[in-house]
């Protein structure tokens, strides 16, 4: 969808090849069984939009090697090269385990990186979507699924009740209930992750001068709305101008201000 939409700049990561199993749900086709994922996918998204960059990644990002190619293909500034931190827009984590997800958090804390965390539950009839903006939400550390709070090697466990065979008509299922709930989830001052409390200090810092800023202009428009000063004294003589009057100095022709 992104790339018909003419995204721009799209990074691909995944290890997996292409098998059958994968044709009800995603968009390889048979005859790509066998290739690599990101191989197949480079292949039919330029036949879908020609224009898209697509940069494919066929690694594993919970290896280290993984890990460190993976950060260092963010950080790539070919397309932002005015921007600091991270290369990318976004970074959309689409993956089966809690492993992939925290590598994926890790990541995203230390490039200060802005990304969307997406599954299907494990009945398959429906799913999540999580915001995660670095300092101001929870990082996926902040709020640990058990699993990985409790150590267990995921890739063991077995449950009753999940459905392997998902299907895309399924995932949806709950919107029959017409039941959406969203909540909100702030940072854990005590998360795990110590890049997550340095991002959470620096969004608190940066948060005091916003709300400093507010203030102050909040106070401006109550002085015009009012024309009361809300300072008695005005030692340097500061006024307010009103925004017409702005105006009528531009069309005069000296508009800088
Ligand atoms: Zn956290």
């Amino acid at each position: 969808m992104l790339t018909r939409c003419g995204i721009g700049r799209l990074l691909l990561y995944d290890y997996d090849k292409v098998e059958l199993a994968n044709m009800k749900r995603l968009f390889f086709r048979p005859e790509q069984v066998g290739m690599t994922k990101t191989d197949a996918a480079v292949h039919n998204l330029s036949d879908i939009n020609p224009d898209v960059v697509l940069e494919t990644y066929t690694l594993n990002i919970t290896t280290v090697h993984g890990f460190e190619t993976f950060i260092s293909s963010l950080k790539n500034k070919s397309f932002h090269p005015t921007e600091e931190g991270s290369g990318v827009d976004l970074v959309l984590s689409c993956v089966d385990n809690y492993e992939a997800r925290m590598a994926v958090n890790q990541a995203c804390n230390e490039l200060n990186q802005t990304w969307m965390e997406s599954g299907v539950s494990e009945d398959a009839v429906s799913g999540h979507r999580q915001l995660l903006i670095p300092g101001e939400t929870a990082c996926f550390a902040c709020a640990t699924p058990l699993v990985v709070a409790s150590g267990v090697d995921e890739r063991t466990l077995k449950r009753e009740g999940i459905c392997a065979a998902s299907l895309p008509t399924t995932m949806g299922c709950n919107s029959l209930k017409d039941y959406f709930p969203t909540m909100e989830m702030r940072p854990n001052p005590q998360c795990s992750h110590a890049v997550c409390l340095e991002r959470q200090k620096e969004y608190l810092l940066a948060k005091l001068a916003r709300d400093a800023a507010a203030k102050t202009k909040m106070e401006a428009e109550s002085f015009l709305a009012t024309g009361i000063p809300l300072h008695a004294d005005n030692e340097w003589n500061i006024s307010v101008v009103d925004d017409s009057e702005l105006e009528k100095t531009d069309a005069r022709g000296s508009g800088d201000l």
